[in-house]
């Protein structure tokens, strides 16, 4: 899932990328970093922490469209594109770089993960050098 931070703990934008891998997209012939997902699956049990997402809610905080079973969206295919987060991207391409905006995101997925006490492995971790074809 996507997330970006404003203020004091609030999530701004939200959005899921369950199922992704750390491979590159290719916009305009040149290859971009996917944002590495490690589907850890907080972002969509947390809907109510963005107002983006709110309206997903499905009274618990969790995604009406998160199968609890499966930790895995069931609409993946035609999720909202909130719920996207490189597509998202576009509406920030003008104003943050796409490592900076990978950053803010995996800053949020990162503290989620530490909230539930998640492992150091599904950490996210983001590397300029990465980036560097962008
Ligand atoms: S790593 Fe982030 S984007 Fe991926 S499922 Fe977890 S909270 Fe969502
Ligand atoms: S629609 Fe799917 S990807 Fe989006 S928050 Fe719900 S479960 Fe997650």
């Amino acid at each position: 899932m996507l997330w970006f931070f404003t203020g004091a703990g609030v999530f701004d934008v939200s959005g899921c990328l369950i199922h992704q891998s750390n491979t590159r997209l290719f916009r305009n012939k040149k290859p971009a970093m996917k944002f590495p997902c490690t589907k850890c699956g907080l972002c969509c049990s947390h809907v109510d922490r963005s107002n983006q997402t709110k309206w997903l809610n499905r009274g618990d905080g969790a995604c009406r469209y998160l199968n609890m079973d499966t930790n895995l969206c069931e609409i993946y295919e035609n999720r909202p594109e909130i719920c996207r987060i490189d597509s998202a991207y576009k509406y920030f391409s003008q104003k943050i770089s796409l490592a900076n905006y990978h950053k803010a995101n995996a800053e949020v997925c990162n503290t989620l993960q530490s909230e539930h006490g998640l492992p150091l492995s599904k950490r996210i971790i983001i590397l300029e050098k990465d980036y560097s074809l962008n």
